[in-house]
């Protein structure tokens, strides 16, 4: 039975269950005795390929072997291929590779102010882009601001899918629309086609650019290689990380061809950035991510949504592909607790919200074995 508290040594930044895994393979998790749980949310929407996949895992494996790290003064041949796979994918696009979704978000930021001139971002309430001062500063969720101000970049903050309030943040002093296709932390929300559409328009007559964060929303997540291609609103610049190397750490900023490139040697950058061993995993990520694990991520993805609304307790279901969040009638982090005590990891995102997102490789047997122990607990 799993509690709650934080190890010895490790400082308290995190709600930590008493719980060590070990081991992982596919959509399960073994912990320190042995015992297996389903996964349903595969690392918070990063281990999407599933645990320990063979691709990612053999091309980490080869990498190690021949360089680990040399200096972005020089190229390397796994980032300059994974530049080369992101770019095809977008439709024409350079990159900037760092090491988180902040990190991402940030260099976002940065393009954006040198290429507008201007201080004034405008955000979505409810939305998350990072923990570090500056994708702080633009995280719609007051509660995780508080007590870390002054933070750098100026923000205003729409709700998300309200045009009206989109229109009233805009102006002469806003470089960048910063948005979600759809927002995780803030309780799996689905940006709606017309709302993106506006915020396109709305930034071109300002003269801002469209930025869009698919750190969770991106990579095959919402049942489309990026989430803005279901949306058919092209973004001129987007981030990327979480599940880019299905669990070793890298993030990634895309700038558009059409856009400008803004940066200049020595305007940003990032030791760790594009490293050799996480870019060769990533190549293979972005590989595998074709037509058939689409479809399949929009299958399963559609078992697991009309399944979790039959549940008991499930008030309304929303999300794309397989990014789910299921409204309960009851706080959602102790029935998370109870579903990692029957066996099954899932997540919560705001109060009332459990998150689903399983690794894009699930079974359908698999997810009617979550849905069963979901029930269980929910009962
Ligand atoms: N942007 C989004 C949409 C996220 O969901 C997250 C993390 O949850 C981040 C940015 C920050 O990513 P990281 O924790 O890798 O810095």
């Amino acid at each position: 039975m799993s509690t709650v508290g934080h190890a010895p040594a490790l400082l308290p930044t995190y709600v930590r269950h008493d719980l060590t895994f070990v081991s992982g393979e596919g959509s399960w998790l073994v912990d320190a005795d042995g015992r297996r749980y389903l996964d349903l949310l595969a690392g918070i929407a990063v281990v999407s390929l599933g645990h320990r996949h063979p691709a990612p895992l053999g091309a980490a494996h080869a990498q190690l072997d021949v360089l680990w790290h040399v200096s972005n003064l020089y190229s390397t041949e796994p980032m300059s291929r994974l530049a080369s796979l992101l770019s095809e994918r977008f439709g024409g696009s350079s990159a900037f590779f760092c090491n988180s979704g902040a990190e991402a978000v940030e260099a976002g930021l940065k393009w954006a102010r040198k290429v507008t001139g201007r201080p004034v971002v405008v955000a979505l309430e409810g939305s998350f882009h990072g923990r570090t001062h500056g994708a702080l500063a633009v995280t719609g969720q007051p509660a995780k601001r508080a007590g870390w101000e002054p933070l750098a970049p100026a923000a205003r903050f729409a709700h998300p899918n309200d045009l009206v309030s989109l229109e009233a943040a805009l102006g002469g002093d806003v470089g960048a629309i910063l948005l979600e296709p759809v927002l995780g932390e803030g309780g799996i929300i689905p940006l709606e086609r017309g709302f993106v559409e506006a915020a396109r328009a709305l930034a071109d007559a300002h003269g801002a650019v469209l930025l869009f964060d698919e750190v969770q929303c991106g990579l095959g997540r919402a049942g489309s290689f990026f989430a803005w291609q279901q949306l058919g609103v092209k973004p001129d610049a987007l981030a990327l990380a979480k599940a880019l190397a299905n669990g070793l750490p890298i993030g990634a900023l895309l700038v558009a061809d059409e856009s400008p490139t803004g940066f200049e040697p020595g305007d940003h950058g990032s030791t760790f950035g594009g490293n050799p061993v996480a870019a060769a995993a990533a190549c293979s990520v972005v590989e595998m991510i074709d037509d058939g694990l689409l479809a399949a991520v929009q299958a399963r993805g559609a078992q697991l949504a009309a399944g979790l609304s039959a549940l008991p307790g499930v008030v309304a279901t929303r999300g794309r592909g397989l990014m789910l969040g299921a409204d309960l009638d009851r706080p959602a982090a102790p029935v998370a607790a109870a579903a990692l005590a029957a066996g099954l990891v899932v997540g919560t995102a705001g109060e009332h919200t459990l998150r689903l997102t399983p690794p894009l490789t699930i079974s359908a047997d698999e997810v009617r074995h979550g849905l069963e122990l979901l029930e269980e607990v929910l009962a």
